[in-house]
């Protein structure tokens, strides 16, 4: 079977409720939906952390926090040779090429591994403040500089977009109104149509995968708060996915169980048949294409608010919390806090996890919460790697505070 190139977008905090392809009211991403539809969608796709570097670690490894060790901002990935997405791309015969836009991607956090090209953003080079991220128009061009000195070889190429995030800095309008002109303009219009124009020029448009999804969602006021990393609600652990694989993803399908970035890896090593050895052992995702009515899905997230990143963390107080751990069902969610204290929600009835039903506990509500509880505790017992093995850069440092401020982390 002809393999085609391999795609993943991802795109820093997209919500799904704003992509068309998931909401058929949101008009925001024509150029974005129209190459979604030729896929499946998964409206029920979660990540496992509410800030980027160890979301994009989990998506890019297949793997929990606690198992890549990335759990901070500026968190470097453990050295325990676990394969990654771009490894099992070069297995199946891929040039493999990373393009991230912020500097905490980059090759210091172990993410490169795998990739045959990976560009660093580098300080000054088409940035803002401090140099911290770039547009996705430099990236685009970088990529069409590297699909044309690849030849005919096949590609697996991973982008992440950014420019989404800085709609918070424009404070002339709400952040509702910005966010989604942003996404509009800068987004859908900008970068991923320039996407689809440069595969295209380059004839790899047609025939070619996509997996498209964001990294984690964003809170725009729901439960209180604007922005992403503060808390593990489903406004930021909610993501769009979508997979657009010719003769393998059936188009216009859209399936609604609950889906996992950790669900990726399986799926692609499923689709380029490569058998699961050493270095992918023990994934906790599934393969999105086998029969999954027989699997007891949860998916696990976490996030340590007050260790965003290894500097003075009491300064930074919008982040200030506990650590937090998160998992859900089909049906119910549980938040457990590091103080002991906890929130259930009935994803059936209450999507928005509105009504915690621990504020007034039933026996069925504390006998649910404390299954989930114990499924935490076993699932991280088993392959836990700590944050004393997850190391930091340097970010006490006035340049890196400034370039975490641009990001609006600080
Ligand atoms: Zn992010």
């Amino acid at each position: 079977m002809m393999l085609p190139d391999v795609f993943f977008i991802s795109i820093d905090c997209l919500r799904p409720d704003h992509v068309g392809a998931f909401n058929r009211l949101s008009r925001l991403t024509p150029n974005l939906d129209r190459v979604i539809t030729r896929g499946s969608v998964f409206t029920r796709a979660t990540s496992h952390a509410p800030f980027t570097t160890p979301a994009v670690a989990s998506m890019l490894t297949g793997r929990y926090p606690f198992q890549t060790g990335v759990r901070l901002l500026l968190g470097q990935l453990c050295d325990n040779n676990a394969g990654t997405l771009a490894d099992a791309a070069k297995r199946a015969g891929y040039i493999t090429a990373g393009f991230p836009s912020s500097f905490i991607l980059n090759s210091t956090t172990g993410l490169a591994r795998g990739f045959d090209e990976y560009r660093d953003i580098e300080d000054g080079v088409m940035t803002r403040r401090g140099g911290c991220w770039q547009y996705g128009e430099p990236l685009n061009n970088a990529l069409d500089t590297f699909l044309g000195r690849v030849g005919n070889d096949r590609v697996f190429c991973w982008l992440h977009y950014f420019d989404l995030h800085e709609y918070h800095l424009d404070t002339s309008a709400p952040p509702k109104t910005t966010y989604a002109r942003d996404l509009r303009e800068k987004v859908d219009a900008g970068c991923v149509a320039s996407l689809f124009r440069i595969l295209e020029s380059h004839g790899r448009l047609d025939n070619a995968a996509f997996v498209i999804t964001a990294d984690h969602g964003e809170c725009l006021f729901d439960h209180g708060v604007r922005g992403h990393g503060q808390h593990l609600y489903n406004s930021v652990l909610q993501v769009p996915l979508a997979i657009v694989w010719p003769g393998l993803m059936p188009a216009g399908a859209v399936r609604s169980e609950l889906t996992r970035h950790v669900d990726v890896l399986p799926t692609l090593l499923d689709a380029w048949r490569i058998e699961a050895d050493a270095s992918f052992a023990n994934l906790p995702g599934n393969s999105l294409l086998a029969d999954r009515q027989a699997i007891d899905i949860h998916s696990y997230a976490e996030a340590s608010p007050r260790q965003l990143f290894d500097g003075n963390a009491a300064e930074v107080r919008p982040f200030e919390g506990p650590e937090i751990q998160s998992i859900q069902t089909g049906d119910f969610k549980l938040i457990r806090l590091q103080n002991g204290d906890s929130e259930l929600y009935d994803l059936r009835v209450d999507p928005r996890e509105c009504a915690d039903l621990l504020e007034s506990p039933t026996a069925s509500s504390t006998s649910i919460a404390n299954a989930l509880s114990e499924r935490i505790d076993a699932l991280v017992d088993s392959d836990a790697v700590g944050f004393a093995s997850a190391s930091s850069a340097e970010p006490k440092d006035d340049l890196v505070r400034e370039r975490l401020r641009d990001l609006g982390y600080v």
